[in-house]
């Protein structure tokens, strides 16, 4: 679950980071109010969405006046942002942070995140801040430090390499101890999976400071994370994708055109290789499970062809602790409910099979059946075109 740059900072703050002093606005009423309550004569207006890139993207802007913050808000506010971290539909301004401006001399990026093939928290920190890290990896390694934690221990050692590589002063290291010790803790202790501070700034007067706040929390662990859970914010998701979850379907939004409807994430995976394979392009991955219900496989059916793109679904079930025929009447069921313009292809095999498809069969005309997955992968990507 990912949370916005100001309630990042919130929990920033709670952990003694250096913040800049802001408040969130959610009308153009209450700018004036805040630019007050802030102070000083400066401000950065930012748009809250949960996607990077907003600087290029028009999202971040330095303002002298509350009238250019006041400007801003009403530009932005119900608005969707579009960033190359968004999709084209781009995604929903419901507030916007004002925030004194900070004097910057140097932009540093740090981040400590799960390294899936230490099994450790990793930090990576560099010089190069503000910008796409990937990209520095790339083209300049020697200004990346990684450091592998072991555990919850960060040593001397590992501060001294991150200080060395951002070069900084005696001061500036203590600081940055300070930020490695405090984000190590809250990323233990809030259940994190990414925690990134880019650009984490060098102040015009020496100070480091976190000019943004990107924080992704474990999912699996929000039960235990009941603050956080509060803060989760579903204007920011794909609807598909949060209305499948309320039902426990892993539904994952891709950009093709032929639905899946599969069960088991392995089977989900062969499939979409299976229609890459035949030059298609699946619309998404979806494990119904394998103790998919009638009314799950409706759900997902629906949720399926809720996406305007989709214009045929594969259905390929494997009947193993699962029986067929519950899927079929499921799609069945789904398809009174809905009604179906496009063609369905199904491959159903294992558990109760027959029975499966001859449910489908006499149901409706849009639906075919094939008996090898190849046969109903290259079906799906024909009646696609
Ligand atoms: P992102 O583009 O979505 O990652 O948004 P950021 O919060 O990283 O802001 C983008 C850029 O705006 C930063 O890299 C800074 O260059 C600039 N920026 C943000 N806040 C301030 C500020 O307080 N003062 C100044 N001078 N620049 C800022
Ligand atoms: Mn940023």
């Amino acid at each position: 679950m990912n949370l916005h740059e100001y309630q990042g900072k919130e929990i920033f703050a709670k952990y003694d980071l250096p913040v800049s002093k802001g408040k969130v606005v959610t009308s153009l009423d209450e700018v004036e109010q805040a630019c007050t309550d802030i102070g000083g004569s400066r401000w950065v207006a930012k748009a809250q969405v949960h996607a990077g890139g907003r600087g290029k993207s028009g999202g971040v802007a330095l303002c002298d006046t509350i009238e250019e913050v006041a400007d801003f808000t009403k530009k932005w506010l119900g608005k969707r942002l579009v960033t190359y971290q968004t999709d084209k539909e781009g995604q929903l301004v419901s507030c916007i942070l004002v925030e004194e401006c900070t004097n910057i001399a140097d932009e540093l990026y740090y981040s400590a995140v799960v390294d899936r093939s230490s099994r450790e928290v990793a930090i990576i920190a560099s010089s190069e801040g503000g910008v796409n890290i990937e990209k520095v990896a790339e083209e300049t390694p020697e200004k990346i430090a990684s450091i592998s934690l072991n555990g919850k221990d960060v040593s001397k050692g590992d501060i001294e390499k991150i200080c060395s590589t951002l070069k900084l002063n005696e001061t500036q290291s203590s600081q940055m101890e300070h930020i490695v010790r405090k984000t190590v803790s809250m990323f233990f202790e809030c259940d994190l999976s990414l925690l990134e501070i880019n650009p984490l700034v060098i102040k015009d007067d020496g100070n480091l400071h976190c000019l943004d706040a990107k924080i992704n929390i474990d999912s699996n662990a929000l039960f235990r994370q009941k603050e956080l859970q509060e803060m989760h914010d579903p204007t920011q998701e794909d609807p598909r994708e949060s209305e499948a979850s309320k039902y426990d379907l892993s539904y994952v939004s891709l950009d093709g055109n032929i639905g899946c409807m599969v069960n088991g994430a392995g089977l989900a995976m062969g499939t979409m290789d299976t229609i890459k394979y035949f030059k298609g392009n699946p619309a998404n991955f979806l494990d119904v499970g394998g103790t998919a219900t009638q009314e799950r496989v409706a759900k997902a059916f629906k949720i399926i062809l809720d996406d305007p793109e989709v214009k045929v679904v594969l259905v390929n079930i494997f009947g193993g602790i699962v029986r067929c025929d519950l899927i079929a009447e499921g799609i069945v069921a789904a398809i009174d409910e809905v009604g179906v313009e496009i063609p369905v292809v199904v491959r159903l095999e294992g558990n109760s099979a027959e029975k499966g498809l001859s449910i489908l069969s006499n149901s409706s005309s849009k639906i075919q059946s094939k008996n090898s997955l190849e046969d109903a992968a290259r079906t799906a990507v024909e009646l696609a075109k």
